[in-house]
């Protein structure tokens, strides 16, 4: 059984929802490494903090208390003792997430921590760099991905149920844009580990995508190339994701 699961991917693409799924199926530690960097961002936005002057950031960062607090197998993120919330999922957040987490001094903050983490026992741990860069020697790498309109359509879905008001275009347009950002970095950018397995979700189910998961831990069936639609599918059943 594999207790080390590094799942990597672009916004969108399912990593949250299947991490949490899987983690919890298995009772393993589900860490939201997308999380760290959004709390980074509010807090810096909530305080006007000029994360692009280097000097400012490295000051900031040295006095900054932050803390990890595993709870219900979770982990629980608190900046100066606050508890980091929904805050970190605005959409003033998703316009300057990408530009914070390019800092090499900001990845440099988080990764011992997150490795620390990830280590500490039993664990599914999500972002753009695990598989690469945080956990080059999981036990098992995903690789999840689907289109651009998928997974606009997803958040823009997420959005609706939480009440915030997003235009779609608006939300395709970030995603584009995060996933530039993202991929083209110098530090740690968003890649597909080269033993990391690929799952297309643009056209599986949850369901469909937790099963091939929780057989690729168990090691129940090899895989012998990526995945998309070697399932049982219908062709739109991405509903509740
Ligand atoms: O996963 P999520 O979309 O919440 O991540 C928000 C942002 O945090 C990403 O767009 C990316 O810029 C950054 N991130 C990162 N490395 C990670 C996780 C997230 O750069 N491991």
């Amino acid at each position: 059984m594999k207790q080390c699961i590094a799942i990597d991917g672009p916004a969108g693409s399912g990593k949250s929802t299947m991490a949490r799924l899987l983690a919890e199926k298995l009772g393993y530690l589900y860490i939201d490494t997308g999380a760290m960097y959004r709390a980074l961002t509010a807090y810096f936005l909530a305080n006007g903090v000029h994360y692009t002057d280097t000097q400012v950031l490295e000051k900031t960062l040295r006095k900054l208390l932050i803390e990890f607090i595993e709870r219900n197998d979770t982990v629980e993120i608190k900046l100066e003792g606050n508890p980091m919330g929904e805050e970190i999922r605005s959409p003033q957040v998703d316009e300057h997430v990408s530009s914070v987490a390019r800092i090499p001094e900001v990845r440099t903050y988080l990764r011992q921590l997150q490795r620390k983490l990830a280590l500490s026992r039993p664990s599914v741990t999500e972002g753009r760099d695990i598989g690469t860069v945080i956990l080059p020697d999981a036990d098992l790498k995903i690789f999840l991905t689907a289109s651009p309109t998928v997974r606009a359509n997803r958040r823009f879905q997420q959005n609706k149920e939480k009440g915030l008001d997003t235009q779609y275009d608006t939300v395709l347009q970030n995603i584009l844009e995060r996933d530039s950002i993202d991929s083209t970095r110098k530090d740690a950018p968003l890649k597909k580990a080269k033993d990391a397995i690929t799952v297309d979700t643009s056209s599986l189910s949850i369901d469909e995508v937790l099963g091939v998961l929780i057989d690729l831990v168990r090691e129940e069936r090899p895989w012998y190339g990526d995945i998309s639609r070697k399932c049982k599918t219908g062709e739109q059943r991405n509903g509740n994701w």
